[in-house]
């Protein structure tokens, strides 16, 4: 394309990263690519105000590397509203593979990624993430000390999953006491969309406590073991949003909740573990309040996981990491009421006040 041809108008519209819609202030962006592993990843690095950027790696087979991009910039962004919400001092960050877990991934490519986190001397700490094990954990560790969530016989945390789950039900037990007056799930018919890692750990606390569970997944032989296990209904309709039930649980992947979905929601609650369930914040997280749906902030409720590798870096114990992740249950009940109180949606209530934390922070860093 000849470059006279070019317009200052078509200029704006091609800005490739700085001016993509979900860049937000990023410190660093970084492009890793290797071609003797196959190895092409993106690092994002939102925020490090309250300490290193810490988030986990996600391998995903990506339509395009537009998709990769937006993916890393949104899921980064979010780990530091997480942190700074939990009280952790951490900043947040995120990494994206592109490309097919199940038959890319191999050591030497977990290996060469290792060394580029490794190359950010620590400003960005990874963990684990969808299409991540934590074995994948244990092969970055070889190459770098700025990993997170490798195995407890290597003196890590551990699968970081059960700790999510277990945040996620406490948060979920906060908005049904919100929106029912109580927060026994007993007879609460749930329905959880995906069964991967912690939407089976779900459904483990959701069963225990006499909930009635339906499940939802993409993978037929997983709905069959986890159903079998825990007798949870399938779900066999064609669309899960307009299905009759108390509480929504999204435990797969981003951006559920949009234009197409948004308006079937039969659910009175949504509390689930996947990062940015809602596909524009503020149009949908609106949409909700205005229909009286009692949105549990997913970036709040999903933090077990930064709390237990969280533990790595600090040295705490389990009943701390059980302690804190037990408090998500109350800062829900705050956030869901500040959001009443001051007529705001509860995303942009849990946003407020960690973003309230991080000014704080950078106000007393530059004295
Ligand atoms: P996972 O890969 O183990 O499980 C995801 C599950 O979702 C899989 O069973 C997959 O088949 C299913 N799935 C994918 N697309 C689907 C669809 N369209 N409909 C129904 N099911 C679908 O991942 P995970 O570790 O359980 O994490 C689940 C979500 O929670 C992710 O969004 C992740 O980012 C978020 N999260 C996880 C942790 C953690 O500790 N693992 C912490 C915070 C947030």
């Amino acid at each position: 394309m000849s470059t006279d041809i070019i317009t200052p108008d078509d200029l704006k519209k091609m800005d490739p990263v700085f001016g993509q819609l979900s860049f937000d202030n990023h410190e660093q962006i970084v492009f890793c690519n290797d071609k003797d592993t196959g190895l092409k990843a993106i690092i994002g690095i939102h925020n490090t105000v309250l300490g290193p950027a810490l988030g986990g790696t996600r391998m995903w087979q990506y339509d395009n590397e537009w998709e990769a991009l937006n993916d890393v910039l949104r899921l980064s962004r979010g780990m530091t509203y997480k942190s700074a919400i939990t009280g952790l001092n951490l900043g947040g960050g995120k990494a994206v593979i592109i490309g097919d877990a199940k038959t890319q991934k191999t050591p030497e490519l977990m290996r060469k990624f290792g060394e580029f986190v490794h190359s950010l001397s620590g400003n960005y700490i990874t963990a684990e993430d969808v299409g991540m094990e934590t074995a994948d954990m244990d092969l970055v560790r070889e190459v770098t000390p700025y990993v997170t969530g490798i195995s407890e016989s290597k003196g890590g945390s551990g699968n970081p999953s059960p700790i999510t789950a277990y945040g996620v039900f406490m948060g979920m037990k906060a908005a049904a006491k919100y929106k029912f007056g109580s927060d026994v799930l007993e007879d609460k018919k749930v329905i959880v969309q995906g069964i991967g890692h912690v939407g089976e750990s779900l459904v483990e606390h959701l069963t225990n406590e006499g909930a009635k569970v339906i499940i939802s997944d993409i993978n037929q032989a997983r709905l069959e073991e986890v159903s079998k296990k825990y007798n949870a209904t399938i779900y066999t309709g064609s669309d899960i949003y307009s299905e009759d039930v108390d509480i929504y649980a999204p435990c797969a992947l981003g951006a559920v909740i949009n234009d197409d979905t948004i308006h079937k929601i039969k659910a009175k609650v949504i509390a689930g573990a996947a990062n940015n369930q809602l596909a524009v914040e503020a149009v949908h997280g609106k949409i909700l309040q205005e229909r009286g749906i009692v949105y549990a902030p997913d970036f709040l409720i999903n933090a077990g996981g930064i709390i237990n590798v969280y533990a790595e870096l600090e040295g705490y114990d389990k009943k701390e990491i059980m302690r804190k992740t037990e408090n998500i249950y109350n800062t829900t009940l705050e956030i869901l009421a500040n959001a009443d109180t001051n007529g705001i949606t509860t995303n942009q209530a849990a946003l407020n006040i960690a973003q309230e934390r991080i000014d704080t922070r950078k106000k007393e860093n530059s004295k």
